[in-house]
């Protein structure tokens, strides 16, 4: 079964710095370099946007960014410029001037360059000069694949930037900023929690994130006996993106409906009134079902991080199946593909749980297993999902990793 680990540091920067000489070989060496993870969220699916809770966990598995030139403007009259060379995309270099970097600034380049020209552009708004740079990304996050390599490519860029210009940042200030470039570079209208758990995310804990405060709780995921396993259904279905700006829509009404600033506040009585009253408009825009689920999923996250933090991993795994049936039936960004993944886990003894993770229509699923087990899961995984879906899932097993940061380069 294909699963995807996490590369050591030393292999990344040799990686990279390879790549940096190969792609730029007069520009000198990288001088700097950052990291920032994927993430997986373990419970709390669309609640970020409605203001509430979520528990997700940095990856060990970084997008990682190598920078050089000399950091100066190209000469009297010359304007700014970079270069930067994916090794996922060696067919598409990109270049772009530092400066009219709106996302309809008549850019020709490849599409996956507007992410860094969306970060530059965070700076650059913020009246930051932004020197001339040469740069090469090294990743070990799937692009597409429910994990965030958008929003690690984001944060990892976002420090590489404070480094070169100097601009002091808080991890909330980055996520803000990786949000917008995802608003109005790539057009998902995502809520804060990729950005901000890769920008933020603490090695070896999930992170409770309450996403009206933006206050964090580390709970510590140290048991060696209980391991996090992440299944790609390596499917996506197309109509996610204006499914999803439909879900937020949709929220956005029920909080209306009932008066308050959005859903974190709504009670369930107030919900349960509301339809009564018939208030919550036709049954067939679902605005009840919506609503539902935020609600209750809110309750689910502080839940969750009790039945952690007592290691009560049974309560746990069943509040994560309550929540994908809340998913799959109240909010309806479930699939096929993924309910087989969820349905294949539940048939496999010593599993706790296991949902869809990520916006939905496709993506991952997360599974909560004993240690002893994984192997067993892996392989009803990899035999079933052929035999139920027709397509081969890729795995991970990943410990949670640290939030987006430099990394220090040592040239061999
Ligand atoms: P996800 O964030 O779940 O991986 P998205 O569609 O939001 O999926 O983001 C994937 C896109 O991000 C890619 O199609 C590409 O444009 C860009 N991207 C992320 N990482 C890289 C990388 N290392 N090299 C090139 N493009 C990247
Ligand atoms: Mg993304």
């Amino acid at each position: 079964m294909p699963t995807l680990e996490s590369t050591s540091t030393e292999a990344l920067l040799k990686r990279g710095i390879a790549l940096y000489r190969e792609s730029f070989p007069n520009s000198g060496e990288p001088t700097i370099a950052a990291a920032a993870p994927g993430r997986v969220n373990l419970i709390g699916e669309h609640t970020d946007y409605n203001e509430g809770f979520v528990l997700p966990m940095a990856l060990s598995n970084r997008e990682t960014i190598f920078v050089g030139n000399s950091f100066v403007d190209s000469g009297l009259g010359n304007l700014p410029r970079a270069r930067v060379v994916s090794e996922l995309r060696p067919q598409e270099p990109a270049e772009f001037v530092l400066r009219d970097l709106s996302p309809e600034g008549g850019f020709s380049g490849p599409a996956w360059a507007n992410y860094i020209r969306g970060m530059v552009a965070q700076f650059l708004e913020r009246g930051v000069r932004v020197p001339s740079f040469d740069a090469v990304i090294v990743s070990e996050v799937p692009l597409g694949g429910g994990v965030s390599s958008s929003a690690a490519l984001e944060m990892a860029c976002a420090v590489f930037l404070q480094e070169i210009t100097g601009l002091a940042l808080s991890a909330v200030d980055r996520a803000r900023m990786g949000q917008r470039v995802e608003h109005v570079y790539a057009g998902v209208p995502s809520g804060i929690m990729d950005q901000f758990i890769s920008s933020a995310g603490v090695a070896g804990s999930a992170l409770l994130i309450d996403c009206r405060t933006m206050d964090t709780r580390a709970i510590p995921l140290d048991d060696p006996d209980m391991v996090i396993v992440v299944v790609n259904s390596n499917v996506k279905h197309s109509l996610a993106d204006g499914e999803y700006g439909r879900r937020r829509k949709a929220c956005e009404q029920a909080a209306a409906t009932m008066g308050v600033a959005s859903l974190r506040d709504a009670t369930r009585e107030q919900l349960e009134s509301c339809r009564a009253s018939g208030a919550l408009g036709a049954p067939e825009d679902k605005i009840y079902e919506r609503a539902l689920h935020v609600i209750e999923e809110n309750h689910r996250v502080l839940e969750a991080v009790k039945a952690l933090e007592e290691r009560n991993y049974t309560r746990f795994g069943k509040l994560m199946y309550e929540s994908h049936e809340s998913l799959r039936s109240n909010y309806e960004v479930s699939c096929k593909e993924i309910d087989i993944l969820v349905e294949i886990a539940r048939e496999v003894p010593g599993v706790y749980g296991s949902r869809l993770t990520g916006g939905g229509f496709g993506g991952c699923t997360v599974t909560l297993v004993r240690a002893d087990s994984v192997q067993s899961l892996l392989k009803h995984v990899e035999l079933l999902y052929l035999e139920r879906a027709g397509r081969s899932p890729t795995c991970f097993v990943s410990q949670p990793g640290a939030g987006a940061r430099p990394l220090e380069i040592q040239l061999a």
